[in-house]
Parts: structure tokens; sequence; C-alpha cells
């Protein structure tokens, strides 16, 4: 029989009937260590009684009303999200593409207040923004914007963590107007960039007069062990996209602008239906208590590195493991060569993760994972690595 679906996934062949923590049970009963977390999503894991009172209670009061009314929900996410970043201002939505594709449109409304009719944004190779089509044009990755030209005009792409790329591309276009990157890329294959890096970014974004616009889709929320992954660099970006994570499951996305990028929009120049809306704010206001209550940026990062550390000394010498890094709960394992067959097997052994850029085994547990579960992850993974490195290729 034909599937009803679009054929637009190549799905894993297992559904889950419930979850409790980092668990998630198939129909059979089976139960398997989530150590992906629907791709970043679910931060608290499941079930998390928190936010499923938050859902469950605003639910029976009101879902959705409309943005043309006032939505308290939304005014308290927005302060409080702007309490933990120091930006100024969020616009809310449906998810990490729509976040981008506001992100997009302010930087070129900006642009276009001050007389540049046709902005110019400069991203990064490799780097992973969405799949509607400005951000797909914003989106490293020339497989997925294949066939789907023309896409809109104005990026610039330039190898990541080189600033003189940066700046010799702001050289040869005037019209530039601002710089978008992930601060440690995720689909890209858990690549981070340097300190010093984000830092001389930071000053050249400042000195001409460019919009400095951070995706912490995948990062932000705790991820990394910070609110945001930026902040290790100690930097405030202008505009911030987040999503994943936001509402522990819940679709939502947020930008936030902050500086020169505050202020920009003004009324009928962007908005959505149901961005924002009572339900998905109650749920993001109840994820940010639980971060805060059970103090999980603080487990992020310690258990982070605790699962980084055991990976690194239980594979050390490893024929065909290139490299181990990211940070806090966002972690990935480089391979020599193509090991997408690994997430299957992982699930097989009761263990979810997956493999992005063909060789990165990617690792995005729920944050609230404890030492005792990291140590199985590395129990379960460890031995499927070796195995499948020992394998004729
Ligand atoms: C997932 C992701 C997106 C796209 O988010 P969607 O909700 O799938 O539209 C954008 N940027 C980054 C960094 C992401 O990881």
């Amino acid at each position: 029989m034909s599937s009803p679906l679009a054929n637009i996934y190549t799905r894993l062949p297992v559904s889950f009937t419930h979850g409790q923590g980092v668990w998630l049970w198939d129909a059979a009963g089976r139960k398997y260590l989530d150590a992906l977390a629907g791709i970043g999503v679910s931060c608290l894991g499941h079930a998390h009684p928190g936010l499923v009172a938050a859902i469950s209670e605003q639910a029976a009061r009101v879902i959705h009303t409309s943005n043309i009314y006032e939505v308290p929900q939304q005014t308290a996410l927005a302060a409080r999200l702007i309490e933990l970043s120091g930006m100024q201002e969020v616009a809310f939505n449906n998810s990490g593409s729509e976040a981008n594709e506001a992100a997009i449109k302010l930087a070129r409304y900006y642009a276009f207040q001050r007389g540049n009719k046709h902005a110019h944004i400069i991203t990064m190779d490799s780097s992973w923004h969405g799949r509607t089509l400005a951000t797909l044009a914003a989106t490293g990755s020339e497989k997925a914007r294949k066939g789907f030209e023309p896409l809109p005009s104005g990026f610039i792409q330039v190898p990541y963590n080189d600033l003189d790329a940066v700046r010799a591309a702001g050289d040869a276009e005037p019209r530039t107007t601002a710089v978008l990157l992930e601060v440690l890329q995720g689909e890209g294959g858990i690549r981070p960039s340097d300190i010093a890096y984000l830092q001389a970014l930071r000053r050249l974004c400042t000195e001409r007069g460019w919009l400095l616009m951070i995706d912490e889709v995948q990062s932000g929320i705790g991820r990394t062990g910070n609110w945001f992954a930026h902040q290790w660099a100690d930097i405030r970006p202008d505009v911030m996209t987040l999503a994943k994570g936001l509402a522990g499951g819940v679709p939502i996305g947020a930008m936030l602008a902050a500086g020169p990028a505050a202020g920009v929009f003004t009324p009928g120049s962007h908005g959505t239906t149901f961005g924002g809306g009572p339900l998905v704010c109650a749920a993001g206001l109840a994820v940010l208590d639980a971060l805060e209550s059970e103090k999980l940026l603080d487990n992020a990062h310690a258990v982070g590195n605790h699962l980084k550390d055991r990976l690194a000394s239980a594979l050390a010498g490893t024929p065909g493991v290139t490299d181990i890094r990211g940070r806090g709960l966002m972690l990935g394992i480089e391979l020599a060569r193509p090991c997408g067959v690994l997430a299957m097997r992982a699930m097989e052994a009761g263990l979810l993760i997956n493999v992005t850029r063909d060789r990165v085994i990617r690792m995005l547990p729920p944050l609230i994972l404890t030492r005792e579960e990291a140590d199985q992850i590395v129990a379960i993974l460890v031995p499927l690595i070796q195995q499948f490195l020992a394998e004729k290729p």
C-alpha cells in the first residue's frame, strides 16, 4: 500500500506511545534512551510534570485568541527572554525557519529604512537556517537548495570561523547589511566557532554598521550550559533567533532584537496568526521555570562534560574516530567515513541518536540527563562505533 504521506522523510521503523524523563517506549513495550530529544526540542525530557500541568491548565482555559488582542502569556515570556538575554524586544512565530525568516526580513527593512534597497546578508558555509525559500538561500548546503531555484537573492556565503572572509565579502559588496550565523553549527556537524572570532566579528559588525544576527535555534535555551551559546563569548547580538527547545516540544519560534535592530518593525510590517499564542507561551514559561528551578543549565554543563570525557576516554586511540566535540549537551563524534547506519543500529540497541553531515554522530539529549544515563549512552554507543569501524567500508 502506498503511504498517505508525502515522501519527505526517511523514517526509522519505530514509533513511540509515551515517554518519561529521558526514556521513550514503543508499542511493544521496548524502552529507548532518548539522546536526541526530537532534535534538541524536548529539553525537559518527556512528560515533565511542570510542563504537562502548564499546558493542561492553559488548554482548559483558552488555547488561541489572536494577536489582534493582548496576550499576557506572550508578554510574560518575552519579558523573561529579555531578562535572560539582554535583548530588547521579541517577535514570536512558530518555528526556527520562521524566526530566521523574520530576522532576514528585519535586516532588509533596516537596510530599506537607510536607503539600501538591495540588502545583502553574509552567511556561513555548512550553516543551517531552515527550509523556507529565504532561509534556504541563507543555508550553506547546496544539497538542500538544489532544485528550488530561483531563491531570494542577497545572500553571500563565506567560510565559517574566518573573519577575513567576512571582511572581504563586506568590502566586495557595499550593500552588506547583516551577518547571520550559528555560533555552534548543529546540522553542519556540531562545529563550534572560536570565541576570539565571535568577539572580533561583533566588533567588525559594529564598525561597519552591520547587524550581527545569531541563530540559536538549536544551541539556545540552556543546551550548551549557558542560556544562549553566544554568551560564552560575552557578546550581545543585534538579532537572535530561538525555537527548538523554547517550549519543550510545543511549536514555537522567536526573534529577539536589540540596539540598532530594535524598533525596526512597525505595525503591519510583520505578523503571524499562531505565533505567541496563550498555549505555547504558557509552555515556554514553564520550560524557563523548570530550567531555573532544577538548575538545568549547570546540569547540561556538568553532565555534558562528563559525557564528552567518557566518550573521549572510551574511544581514545580508536582508528577512524576523528573528533569528539561540542559544548554542554550538544555533542558530536566525527568518524572518518559516512556512518548513517549507526542511527538505526543504535535504535535497535535502545538508544536514539542521529547522524548529521554524513559522518557526525549527534547527541542532543534532554537537559535533565543524569550522569548514570550519560554512562548508559556511552555503554551502548561505544561498542556500536567500534564494531562499525572494524567492518570493511
Ligand atoms: C532546526 C534549525 C532551524 C530550522 O528550524 P525549523 O523549526 O525546522 O524550521 C534553523 N536553524 C537552526 C540552527 C536549526 O538547528
